[in-house]
Formats: C-alpha cells, sequence, structure tokens
C-alpha cells in the first residue's frame, strides 16, 4: 500500500463518493459550496524539487527519489496538506534514511554531526504541529529524514509483569497485532493511530482517546533508549523508582531535538473481552462538563469519556445522518472481562446515576457507535472540503475545571470573530480527556476561503485561538505537541524551564544537528 504524498492515508482510500456527495450537498446549504468550486490538487510530477546534496553512506536503506522527499518534507497539518495540493512547497530533505538497525541509527547520527546536516527523526509523520517539517530550517543547510518505520517489532514481552519492549517505529495496529500474540494490548488509540508510531507518540507526549483511565503515553513508558549525538541513553525499568529524574519523561515531549528513540518498554493491559458504552444527552456543555467533573472526582475513570458540544453534536449527527437534536452529547465507554466485569458494571451504574442526576437522558449505545464509526473518517473529510477551499482544522488545550468554560467560551467567541470578519463557517469543541483537576478541550473549526488566501486565512484564525489560550490560563497543546507553529506561545508557557531543557539539548546535541528550530530556537 502507498502512502498519499498529499494527503491523510493510502492511495484510494477516502470518503465514498455517495457520502462525499450527501456532504457536499448540506454543505451548499450551509456554505455555499458548490462541485463548481473544487481544486484539482497538484500531480506529483508537477513539483519542482532540487537535487540533492548530499550522499550518505552504501549500506543505509537511503531514498533519494521526488516521492519519498515530497512525502517527507512536512507532516499532516492543515498548513502542511495545504501546501501540498496546490503545490506550494519549496523545501525538502535531501535524503530519506530507513535505519534497520540500531547501528543504522548511530551511523545516521555521526554522519550528521561530522557534516553539520540536520537530522529529523519521522515516525508517520501525522505531526500537526510542524514539527518535522522541512520548510523553516535554513535553506543553506542540508537535511536528512530519518524514517523509523523500518525498526517495527515487540522485541520481548514480560506478560506476568505485563510490559513488552518495542522498536519505536512501530505503528499503532503493528503494535496491537504483535502484542496480542501475548494476549496484551497498549490501549493507546489516538485517532492517528494507524499510521503513528511508538517513537511518534513519545517524543510528541500523545494521548489516545482511552487516555482518561491509562494515561498518555508518559504514563506508559517504563524505559527506554535513545540515540543522541553524545551516545546512547537508557533508563533501567521499574514499576517505579526514586533513583534520580525521571529519564523516560525528559524525552517524551522533546520532539526529537535530543536524539532517536530506538525502542521502549510499555506497560501494557489486558486484552477486554467486553464494552460496555452508552450516551447521554445534556441540556448543555457546562451541564454536561459539570457531570464529568463529579465522576472523575469520586474515583471512576472511565477509560472513554468525551463531552460534545452543542454544534459538534449537531455536525455529528448530520454527518451520522440521524436526526438533529438540540443539547451536548456524553459518551462514555468500560472495558470488562470475566473477572473485573462485576467492578465495571457497578462503575458503569455510578456514571449512570451521576449523568442522570446532572439531567442526562440515556441515549443508549447507537449514538457511541456513530460517534465511533465516523471518528477515524475525519481526517478524510478534511482532504475532502481542502479541496473545495474550505479550511477545516483542530487544536487542543487543557485547563482546570474551574476555568474550563470560561477558557471554552473565550476560544469559541474569538475565533467565531475572526472567521465572522471575512467570511463564514463555524467552532465545535469537544471535551477528549478528564483529569481530577481539569479536562481538555478540543475545537474544530472550518471556514470558507478564497482560493489562494486558504494557508494567510488559517493562521489568523489559529493565531487568535493560541493567543486566547495562551492569555487565558489555558496551555498551548494537550498533547499535539509545540513543533514550530507553536513555539511562539510555547516559550511563554515555559518561561523558566527553557533553562532546562536548552541545558539538556546543548549537552547531548552540541551542534545542533537533531531537529534543528523544532520546540526551541
Ligand atoms: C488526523 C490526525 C489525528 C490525530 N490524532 C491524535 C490523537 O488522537 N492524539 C494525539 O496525541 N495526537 C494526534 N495527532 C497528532 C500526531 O498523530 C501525534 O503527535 C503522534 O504522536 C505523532 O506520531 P508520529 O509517529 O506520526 O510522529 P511524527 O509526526 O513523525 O513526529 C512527531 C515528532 O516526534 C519526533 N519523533 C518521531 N519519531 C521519533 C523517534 N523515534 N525518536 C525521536 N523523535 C521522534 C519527530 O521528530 C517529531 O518531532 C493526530 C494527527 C492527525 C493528522
Amino acid at each position: 500500500m502507498i502512502l498519499k504524498w498529499n494527503g491523510w492515508g493510502y492511495e484510494g482510500e477516502g470518503i465514498k463518493q455517495d457520502k462525499a456527495k450527501k456532504i457536499l450537498d448540506v454543505l451548499s446549504g450551509f456554505l455555499g459550496v458548490s462541485e463548481k468550486e473544487y481544486v484539482e490538487p497538484v500531480k506529483l510530477e508537477s513539483i519542482k524539487i532540487p537535487e540533492p546534496r548530499i550522499k550518505i553512506k552504501d549500506n543505509l536503506d537511503v531514498r533519494y527519489d521526488k516521492y519519498e522527499r515530497v512525502l517527507h518534507s512536512s507532516g499532516r497539518s492543515y498548513k502542511n496538506l495545504v501546501r501540498l495540493k496546490r503545490g506550494n512547497i519549496k523545501r525538502f530533505p535531501d535524503a530519506v534514511v530507513y535505519p534497520k538497525s540500531k547501528q543504522d541509527v548511530i551511523d545516521i547520527i555521526e554522519f550528521c554531526s561530522n557534516n553539520g546536516i540536520g537530522c529529523i527523526p519521522f515516525g508517520g509523520g501525522t505531526s500537526v504541529v510542524g514539527s518535522v517539517d522541512t520548510y523553516d530550517i535554513d535553506p543553506e543547510r542540508p537535511v536528512i529524514t530519518v524514517d523509523m518505520k523500518s525498526m517495527s517489532d515487540v522485541i520481548e514481552a514480560d506478560v506476568k509483569s505485563k510490559t513488552a519492549k518495542v522498536m519505536a517505529g512501530i505503528t499503532g495496529p503493528n503494535l496491537e497485532e504483535k502484542l496480542r500474540k501475548f494476549g496484551l494490548a497498549s490501549r493507546h488509540y489516538p485517532q492517528s493511530f494507524y499510521f503513528s508510531t511508538l517513537g511518534g507518540w513519545i517524543a510528541s507526549r500523545s494521548a489516545g482517546h482511552f487516555s482518561s483511565r491509562y494515561g498518555k503515553i508518559e504514563d506508559m513508558i517504563e524505559s527506554l533508549e535513545a540515540i543522541t549525538p553524545k551516545g546512547i541513553v537508557r533508563n533501567h525499568g521499574f514499576p517505579s523508582t526514586a533513583c534520580g529524574p525521571d529519564i523516560p519523561r525528559i524525552f517524551t515531549g522533546s520532539e526529537g531535538i535530543f536524539g532517536i528513540i530506538t525502542e521502549a518498554v510499555i506497560r501494557c493491559h489486558k486484552i477486554p473481552e467486553k464494552k460496555i458504552s452508552t450516551s447521554f444527552l445534556f441540556p448543555s456543555f457546562e451541564r454536561a462538563a459539570e457531570c464529568a467533573r463529579n465522576i472523575v472526582q469520586n474515583g471512576v475513570f472511565p477509560p472513554l469519556i468525551r463531552i460534545l458540544d452543542e454544534r459538534e453534536y449537531m455536525i455529528s449527527s448530520v454527518l451520522s445522518g440521524n436526526t438533529i437534536e438540540s443539547g451536548s452529547l456524553l459518551i462514555v465507554g468500560f472495558e470488562a472481562d470475566e473477572e473485573n466485569q462485576k467492578v465495571v458494571e457497578s462503575e458503569f451504574e455510578f456514571v449512570r446515576r451521576v449523568c442522570q442526576k446532572f439531567g442526562g437522558t440515556d441515549e443508549g449505545k447507537k449514538r457511541f457507535e456513530d460517534w465511533k464509526k465516523e471518528y477515524f473518517e475525519q481526517p478524510y473529510l478534511r482532504d475532502l472540503l481542502m479541496d473545495f477551499c474550505i479550511i477545516v482544522d483542530t487544536l487542543e488545550t487543557a485547563t482546570s475545571w474551574s476555568n474550563l468554560i470560561n477558557l471554552y467560551k473565550k476560544v469559541k467567541e474569538g475565533m467565531e470573530s475572526v472567521i465572522f470578519s471575512e467570511s463564514i463557517g463555524g467552532v465545535s469543541c469537544r471535551i477528549t480527556h478528564v483529569y481530577e483537576s481539569g479536562a481538555s478541550l478540543y475545537f474544530t473549526f472550518f471556514a470558507k476561503a478564497k482560493f489562494g488566501y486558504e494557508e494567510e486565512f488559517w493562521w489568523k484564525i489559529k493565531k487568535k485561538a493560541s493567543d486566547t489560550i495562551s492569555e487565558n490560563g489555558g496551555t498551548i497543546s494537550h498533547h499535539h505537541g509545540v513543533g514550530r507553529d507553536h513555539k511562539i506561545w510555547a516559550r511563554k508557557e515555559l518561561k523558566d524551564s527553557l533553562i532546562v531543557i536548552k541545558a539538556i539539548k546543548n549537552n547531548l546535541d552540541p551542534k545542533n544537528i537533531m531537529n534543528p528550530e523544532n520546540l526551541i530556537d
């Protein structure tokens, strides 16, 4: 299967034609979009690409061809895709290397170090914050992108302790398939699951849709190994330790600037035999959020708990062909097996009682199933809409419960003010992860844009949202990371703690070859 160089997924995948037509019909009423506005993406052949400026050792799996260099020129943010689709891209890696072993990684880093070449670790390339983009790197500096997907095995598993040592280039489906042989599962399911990798999850501090129970990726890593320009860093894994700072946590969120993560020992779980799920409709988003706060502050953490605000629920109903009802939808999912079924059922009953107390009405499993089906389809929908000059993008933050609704309203109003000052569109939101002290807010925005003005308009909306988040007590990212796109806000958020990150960077990578100009300057 061949990955699309300018879109989500493999060649031949996408929204089926009849569904696409239905969606466009709905949009024609709402956004005034018609089939006439279709803009055909440029062909790969028409993209001009300079000759590579470097030649790497022959014993490595190196690719210099156009497809590989264009595919690896950026991640999968709206900005990345609109540039690729319009052929507006001028910077490419000089070479793409697929290491097959640790020795290959050592050789690549040594080659880059000796020659002052930029080295970008690349997992699935699904970053949405510019963290694998070549564009902003000094054009005079050659760059190699290191695609880790040839290092993708489960090395060993300790079934009794439920841990597994895994190579960093493994993608979600491959990891699940290999863990299944040991009766284990990671339960880490980001929406990008099919294409993103363990190394990318660690380097970006990823969250999956079961993270409210099992934790984000940083909670799942017991130990890791990384190869840096200064040598190999590895820690001994324990269930817990007080032996100095937490080394895996130093590498989680490092976004490739310290070195290349080659493997990690991950904490796994039993494969659930049974899933229990339902949904509750609330009169308002605020009420549903209060309900979720009560659930988790009473010590019950359903693996999946999400709240769609009124706009998001309406869009979800339209896309799945349901009748449109007003309100905010809380969806909840538990996992059980024979041994713990009774415990899980009592937690489920507790959730039901709290939801009813807060005015939620049980909508049953169907709304949950509709949401699930649509969840992995959404990135393909974004691709389709981009071809009609509709901006669709998402951004996320987290804040305390006491600030949650204030931040939600301010970000939504801020983005809407920019959208409506120039065009038509909308903003929706969902709570994706809940904690005892707060929750994450995940916004989706869409707007009709003039052809050729899409990126500029997108940036105006995104900048407004990011400024508002930064000024109103939210983090610039709950799980997408910093990359190159969020650097200005991250600098404000990290403040004095930047000296720690810079000290580690300067020590491990004194020549600044690892993912230059990413995360920090
Ligand atoms: C449609 C869509 C849905 C998404 N959904 C989610 C979601 O639900 N949850 C979520 O958390 N994120 C999500 N993301 C963002 C993205 O998928 C995550 O950030 C993911 O963790 C990136 O993994 P990757 O393997 O694709 O990494 P890449 O995009 O290849 O790289 C991301 C960063 O990690 C570094 N890196 C990659 N591999 C290594 C390595 N082995 N060693 C050192 N550094 C490395 C790169 O240099 C870069 O800085 C989504 C993105 C898209 C486009």
